[in-house]
Order: structure tokens, then sequence, then C-alpha cells
């Protein structure tokens, strides 16, 4: 009886001590998703990706200063797959940075925006792709006809599908953004929702189709949006299934016009943004910490370094924060330090596999 309390204690004990190592790491919510997605690739994906999208964000590397006012994330592990939780926030992001910079090029051109949402009948999964196709012909008809092209100087399309439930049909459609000239809304080659509608259902060589043309600021919004949700594509495998093979490869965002130009602009400036958007990757894994910035007029020179690692047993971040020695000090503080954070990140992975 004595030794059955014991023994209970013992086991009471145990648990709390789980509970206080949960507590002290990070518990990360979007790691659930993150293990769903990797069940649902596995028919899809070699063993070398399936192990990738396992390990996905689940590796960070940061360096402080001594006093902890300056801070910079070194790496954070990902697989760039384009159906992963982790890596479609992170691109979305970017993204709708992208959108927002050519959306501003436009604007100060003087240019208008209108923005419209084609669509196309529902399809079942087993047509999707070729659904998927025939939309992307249609609309390189629609920008190819006279009375756009006269008037149109950019344009942004973007392809999205949704899915639903109920009637177990697939919904892709397009968002374009097309760029005119201010003149353009009292001219005669003005076009209104009617004969918006004509062009796309000749394009698309149906009889019947819908356009909805939306509030020109609602633009930016609904182009960042993912193509596809992640809460629906892994609502099932079958679901799944259809919306990997519809959407792998396929490119989903198209500028044109004088939106190129300005995304090959903005392209030019995203190295120097990289850091930024590291950062916004580890918050977005939940790992809040103070906001940390390296824009200090005085550099501080990084002494510390911490590395934040999921444990898939506890279910959460361990961190571990540790003084540099000297040879990472001159290597974190000098021109070389992103190469080198590259290189000692690849290292620390290499390790813990070894140990695994
Ligand atoms: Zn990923």
């Amino acid at each position: 009886m004595m030794q059955d309390n014991l023994a209970r204690q013992k086991g009471r004990g145990m648990l709390s001590e789980e509970k206080l190592v949960k507590k002290s790491g990070f518990y990360d919510p979007h790691r659930e998703k993150q293990n769903l997605f990797a069940e649902r690739m596995k028919g899809h994906a070699s063993p070398a990706m399936l192990a990738a999208i396992k390990s996905c964000h689940s590796q960070v590397v940061k360096v402080f200063s001594e006093d902890e006012s300056r801070s910079k994330v070194v790496s954070v592990e990902t697989c760039g797959n384009r159906f992963c939780p982790y890596c479609q926030a992170r691109k979305a992001r970017r993204e709708a940075d992208m959108i927002a910079y050519v959306m501003g090029h436009a604007k100060n051109r003087g240019l208008k925006a209108i923005f419209l949402t084609l669509t196309i009948p529902n399809v079942s999964g087993t047509e999707a792709s070729s659904a998927v196709d025939k939309l992307n012909k249609a609309l390189k008809r629609l920008l190819a006809r006279k009375a756009f092209k006269r008037v149109v100087k950019g344009a942004i399309r973007k392809i999205e599908m949704t899915y639903n439930e109920d009637t177990g049909l697939f919904h892709p459609h397009v968002h374009l953004v097309l760029f005119v000239a201010r003149s353009y809304f009292r001219s005669k080659f003005y076009l209104h929702t009617e004969q918006f509608a004509d062009l796309w259902a000749k394009s698309m060589r149906l009889d019947q189709v819908v356009v909805h043309v939306e509030a020109a600021d609602k633009a930016e919004k609904e182009l960042a949006k993912y193509a596809a949700k992640s809460s629906i594509y892994l609502s099932s495998q079958k679901v799944f299934d259809v919306f990997y093979q519809v959407l792998k490869g396929r490119q989903l965002i198209t500028f044109s016009g004088v939106c190129k130009g300005a995304v090959k602009d903005y392209k030019a400036d995203v190295v120097a943004t990289d850091e930024v958007e590291q950062e916004k990757g580890i918050q977005a894994m939940g790992c809040n910490r103070d906001s940390d910035n390296d824009n200090h007029s005085e550099k501080v020179p990084f002494t510390k370094i911490t590395t934040t690692i999921w444990n898939p047993i506890t279910e959460c971040y361990d961190t571990e924060t540790r003084e540099m020695t000297p040879f990472e000090r001159r290597q974190f503080n000098s021109d070389n330090s992103r190469r080198f954070g590259r290189y000692w990140s690849k290292k620390l992975k290499r390790k813990r596999h070894k140990l695994v």
C-alpha cells in the first residue's frame, strides 16, 4: 500500500515535471496542422521531401547582444513547399508585400485600378485540372482582346480555388486587377459590367459566366489571400489530392504590362528585407519574443546565440541560449555573418539528425 502510494506520488511528480517542460518551451498550435500536412503528402512526396516537411520550422537560430537590445534571426529551417502551412504563410506575406509595391508603382504613374473576379461553373475533382487549364487559356484570350488592349496598361491576375463541402464541387476562379488611365472612365472605350461578362463568356467559349466588378481598394487585400486555404485542402485526403494535382507547379500569380517592370524593381530590393521576413516567420511560429530589431545606430556586438528547436516528444520548442565562442563572436559580427549563420545552422542540423 505504501509502495503504491509512493509510486503514485512519483507518477504525479513525473507528470508535473512534464508539464513544466511544456511551460518553459513554446507550444505551437500550427504544428498539428503541419503534422496533418505531412500525413496528406505521403503519397505525393519523396522521402527527402517528407523529411523536409516534417522538420519545417523546427529549427531557428538567433543572435543577441549582451543586453538583448539588439537581435537578429540567423536562420529558419523551411521546406519551401507551396502547400506547407508554415511556408504558405511566409510566401503569402512576401507576395502581399510585392502586390502592395506593384500597386503603389501603378498609382504613382497616375493609373487607376479596376478589380474583377471572373468565375466559371463549378467542377468535380476529376475535371478541376482541365478547368484551370481552360481558365488560363481564356484569360490570355481575354487580355489579348482589342477592347482590353486599348485601355489596359498593366494587369495582375491570380488563380484561386475553393471547395464546397456540401456539393463536393470545386470552384476555380480568377482575381484580376486592371490598371487603366484616369481618362478611361470618361472615354468611349469604358466597359460596363455586362460588357466585361460578355467578353469573359466569349473568351471562355461559354454562354454564361459570372463576373463581379469590385471596389478597387479591396484588390490588394483579396489578391494577397492564399490561393487555397489550408483548412480547406487539408480537410480530407480526397480533397487534398485534387488541390495538390491542380495547383502543383502552376504559376498562380502573373503580372503583365507596367506591373512586370515593377516586379523586377521589387525583387532587386527584396534581399534587403529578407531579415525582416525571417523575423516575421518566427513570430508566426508562436515565438513571440519582445519586438526585436537590428536598426540601432550604435551597433552593440552580438555575444549570445539562441537555438529554438521543436521537440516532438514534449510537443513544444526547446530553447537554449549560450555565450558565443570568440570565433563565433568574430564571425557573427562581421560582414560575413549571413554566410556564417547559414553554415552554422547547417552544422547544427546535421548534428541533430545524427542524434535522432
Ligand atoms: Zn514548410
